[in-house]
Order: structure tokens, then sequence, then C-alpha cells
């Protein structure tokens, strides 16, 4: 390697070195710098399936559990809801509690959220997001509710068509 290399690769070691530390301390804080740091959802104006609305399931990075949720705004300012409950500590609903009681962090939405269905609002969309939560239950990757996944006849054969829930989960929640 030239001097001239060796000049060149130094600054940008002591970037990635920087960097690196830099990101290890914020992993490492505890809740109130951690989410002063979480990166904020992108605007996603030109990304036309969050515009739209239906059921959606977000996963938390940090522990893999799913949360299922329906809107009939588009699915972008309804992620922008749920990160300002998170943000301003507001126990609204189990997306932002289960971040708050866990410590977790959360991602930019086209990192966490999925698309399940998209349909405006109304009773069959009220059906699906039961379906999904009924589902994720069984997996036991739902954080949305204990009790949400009640008996259902029709979903269990739903659910026995559906070779990934044919071995039950042992999925439990990192204390
Ligand atoms: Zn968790």
């Amino acid at each position: 390697m030239s001097q001239q290399d060796g000049k060149c690769f130094k600054p940008s070691f002591y970037i990635v070195f920087t960097v690196y530390h830099c990101c290890r301390i914020t992993f490492k804080t505890n809740n109130t710098i951690n989410k002063i740091l979480t990166p904020k959802p992108p605007k996603l104006t030109s990304d036309k399936q969050y515009q739209q609305s239906g059921v959606y399931c977000v996963t938390f990075p940090d522990c893999r559990m799913k949360y299922i949720g329906q809107t009939g705004r588009p699915f972008h300012k309804r992620f922008q809801e749920h990160f300002h409950d998170f943000k301003y500590n507001i126990r609204k609903s189990k997306f932002a509690t289960h971040l708050l009681d866990h410590n977790h962090s959360i991602g930019p939405i086209n990192e966490v959220m999925n698309i399940l269905h998209t349909s405006n609002k109304g009773r069959s969309l009220d059906t699906i997001e039961r379906l999904h939560i009924f589902r994720q239950t069984r997996l036991q990757t739902q954080i949305n509710d204990r009790n949400t996944g009640k008996p259902n006849a029709i979903f269990d054969v739903i659910c026995s068509l559906d070779p990934s829930l044919s071995v039950s989960s042992t999925a439990i929640h990192p204390t």
C-alpha cells in the first residue's frame, strides 16, 4: 500500500470506528436517550403501498413479536400515530405499551410493517384482522392481547390448512 493509499484509508477508518462506537452507545443507552435517538419514520409520499388502508402487521425488531392492526386511513398515517404514542409515552394501544414496557426500539415503516390485506374499513376488515390475530395467537407471537384470540371454528379450519401453523410454536417473549 502506498503512503497515499494509507492517507486515504486512515480517515475512513476513523469514521467507521466513530460510527461503530456511536451506534454501540446508542444501542446500549436506557429508555430516554434511546427514544430520542430512535429514527423517525420516513416520509412515504412516494411509497404507494403505505398510502392504502387495510390490515397490517408490525414486527418489533428487538423481540420479533407482532402487532396486528387495521386502519381505514393510509397505513403510513397509522404508523405515525403509533410512533407518536411511543415517543411521547402515550399508552393508548398495545403497540406503544409493549415498546415502552420492554424498552424496545422501533425501525422505519418499510422495515417493520407488512401489509396483510388492503381494503376500505368495514366488517370484512374486522374479520380479516381477527383472523390474523388468531393466527399469531396460535404462533404465540402476537402482543395485541392474550384474550384477543378467542375460539373460532372457522378460523380453526382456515389455520388447519396453513402448513406453517401445523407445529405448535414454543415462542415466548424474552423477559
Ligand atoms: Zn417485545
